[in-house]
């Protein structure tokens, strides 16, 4: 028995996360493995309930839980509360740190049948896989923050930007190990012409590469990566990186699979994974039952493999995401002219009625 918390927050979250549950029912299902799943509340109703978007009983969920399924967070009724009370920074950001997730994984993916939904030109993105790991408990995110009014008007704002050798090792590895998996090159991204952080970085990856004799590492600064992204990602395989740069970049490389809605991530490091898609709450299309649940789903796909090693359920829920991809259903986001064109909840639907086949 495996025990699964699931919070969906906010947005989007409260849709997409019950079309990826429904998925590992089957799972259980097909697989005789029984689930259990317990919701828990954090952000926007947690503070309602609790005055705080984490509280302790959602943490303790997520503790003695196998696996945690994240929807997302970030309300637009949140935006005015103080920084502390902010869903981002109060319970994802901490959700992370308590758990000890300090390797986030997102894998983009460029399936053929979705080439068309990139704003990219075919000949660019066919092929593309690209893996990236992304220091997730660390950076400018968690370093001290500080505002200062100043004696002639205005404010002086402080964040932070930290990192240790051993906080930089750690994710080099885990790095390393999956690059010997798949092509054998790593890239490092940094901005090590600029940042004390980075010079840290770029002198700890380097010193952990001698243990991966096997692996060609490059270092690439992150504005070059930026544009390398858009001009030739094939040229990547692995990419290793810090928390904001990774934020930032992955959000980038996501159109090359044709939308941000595509993006599964895992975040490992502790006892207890989390399982999230990349994008946030999406405020914009949220409760139109417009939003695409297959990161939710692919996400779910790196739990069944990471957490809890079943390998051939995984690669079922992977390939009935790209079979539905490939009979032409889209939803709003990876739209084209003549496809069958459905909402969050018939894609979902859509995506078990293949895997019960499989
Ligand atoms: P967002 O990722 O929510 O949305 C960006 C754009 O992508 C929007 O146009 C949205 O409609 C679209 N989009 C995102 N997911 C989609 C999906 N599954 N299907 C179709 N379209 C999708 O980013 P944002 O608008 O900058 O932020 C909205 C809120 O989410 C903010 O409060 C932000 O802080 C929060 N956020 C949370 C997380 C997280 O929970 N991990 C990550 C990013 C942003």
């Amino acid at each position: 028995m495996y025990k699964i918390a699931v919070l969906p927050g906010d947005g989007i979250g409260r849709e997409i996360v019950p079309e990826a549950v429904a998925v590992l029912e089957i799972i259980a299902e097909k697989f005789n493995t029984p689930f259990e799943f317990t919701h828990g509340l954090i952000s926007e109703d947690a503070y309602q309930k609790y005055g705080h978007p984490l509280p302790q009983e959602t943490l303790d969920l997520c503790k003695s839980s196998h696996a945690v399924l994240l929807g997302a967070v970030g309300s637009p009724a949140m935006d005015q509360l103080p920084p502390e009370l902010r869903p981002e920074r109060a319970a994802l950001l901490p959700l992370r740190k308590e758990l000890g997730l300090y390797a986030n994984l997102r894998p983009v993916t460029v399936y053929d049948c979705l080439i068309d939904s990139s704003t990219l030109k075919p000949e660019v993105i066919q092929g593309v896989n690209i893996l990236t790991f992304r220091e997730l408990t660390g950076g400018l995110y968690f370093g001290p923050k500080e505002r200062r009014p100043l004696a002639d008007g205005g404010y002086e704002a402080v964040d932070t930007l930290v990192y240790t050798t051993r906080e930089i090792e750690r994710i080099a590895r885990l790095a390393f190990e999956a690059a010997q998996k798949r092509s054998k090159r790593l890239t490092s991204v940094d901005k090590a012409n600029v940042l004390e952080s980075s010079r840290l970085w770029r002198e700890t990856v380097t010193a952990v590469a001698a243990d991966y004799p096997d692996v060609t590492l490059t270092h690439m600064y992150v504005d070059n990566c930026a544009m390398q992204l858009v001009r030739w990602p094939k040229q990547f395989d692995v990419i290793v990186t810090e928390n904001m740069f990774g934020d930032i970049l992955t959000d980038q490389a996501s159109m090359l699979g044709g939308s941000l809605g595509m993006l599964a991530s895992a975040s490992l490091g502790g006892n207890v994974a989390l399982y999230e898609p990349a994008h946030g709450s999406a405020p914009d299309i949220a409760g139109q039952n417009k939003a695409n649940p297959l990161a939710t789903i692919l996400s779910v796909a790196l739990m069944l493999r990471f957490s809890f090693n079943m390998n051939e359920a995984a690669d079922q829920v992977e390939t009935a995401v790209r079979r539905v991809l490939e009979e032409g259903y889209r939803t709003p986001d990876i739209a084209f002219p003549g496809c069958r064109l459905v909402g969050t909840k018939e894609m979902g639907a859509q995506v078990r009625d293949i895997l019960k086949t499989l």
